[in-house]
């Protein structure tokens, strides 16, 4: 009996700390792949003017700060930086004047705000830190689909499907589970994935952020489209459909990451 109730309160424990909790970003995985893409193509400026700022710490480990913040109250301001919401079946034209005269707190305004910031010199070390780990951190978060998404379900934290048979949404599976399912380290994936052409590279990095949020949104739409009925049930088949646009979103993301990091320190 005493064994069982033991089991019983682990079991518990497993379910409190693994169940489906609401998500919020690329998991570790998802940031550090983008974030070790983007260092195979910075400028020999920017490399050592980054450099000079991290110190040891590597873009890829850099990258995973503006999450692991969450557990300190301090940060609470910075948590809605992490993604931009918007209307319901919107155009590219839409969404561009919408931004336009964007003056919400969320990753569009802060990502220039932040660009703004580390282009001028004259930031204390501290703070050159603090906005570079939140700059590397933001560029890719909004490389997930559900991080430039229509309002209204939390980034489709609210869509319920099961993974595998365990409860999950459809957040989740997009930050963490897909990624973790190909079982490859950051840097084995990063390996496996970058393979952009440098046409391609050098067209990706022509665009704007407006341009990396409406491909995000536009999946993010197709996403939630198929998921019409009520807690489907993901696996094998959910990976084989999304993986190639999922290795894509982390190459993209990685990719436009460096072009932004040689425009402000190349
Ligand atoms: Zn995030």
């Amino acid at each position: 009996m005493k064994c069982k109730g033991v089991l019983r309160l682990a079991f518990l424990f497993m379910a409190f700390f693994y169940g489906p909790y609401k998500s919020m970003a690329w998991g570790m995985l998802g940031h550090r792949i983008v974030g070790e893409i983007a260092s195979t193509y910075l400028t020999p400026k920017a490399r050592k003017e980054i450099q000079q700022i991290l110190g040891t710490e590597s873009i890829a480990m850099a990258s995973n700060w503006a999450d692991f913040i969450k557990s300190d109250t301090t940060y609470k301001y910075l948590n809605s930086w992490h993604y931009i919401d918007f209307d319901s079946a919107i155009n590219y034209t839409r969404m561009q004047s919408y931004l336009k005269s964007d003056t919400a707190t969320d990753a569009y305004t802060k990502l220039n705000f932040l660009i703004r910031k580390l282009k001028n010199k004259k930031l204390s070390q501290n703070e050159k830190l603090m906005y570079l780990r939140l700059l590397i951190h933001i560029a890719g978060d909004v490389h997930q689909p559900l991080h430039s998404a229509r309002t209204g379900d939390a980034g489709g934290n609210e869509i319920k499907v099961s993974w595998f048979g365990q409860p999950s949404n459809l957040h989740r599976v997009w930050d963490e589970q897909l990624i973790e399912f190909q079982r490859l380290s950051y840097t084995e994936y990063a390996a496996a994935i970058n393979h952009a052409s440098v046409k391609q590279r050098l067209t990706w990095q022509k665009q704007s952020i407006s341009n990396w949020l409406f491909d995000s949104y536009r999946i993010s739409e197709q996403l939630r489209k198929e998921l019409q009925q009520p807690e489907q049930k993901l696996s094998f088949q959910y990976n084989f459909r999304h993986i190639e646009t999922l290795n894509e979103q982390l190459l993209k993301g990685g990719v436009h990451l460096a072009g932004l990091l040689n425009q402000i320190f190349g």
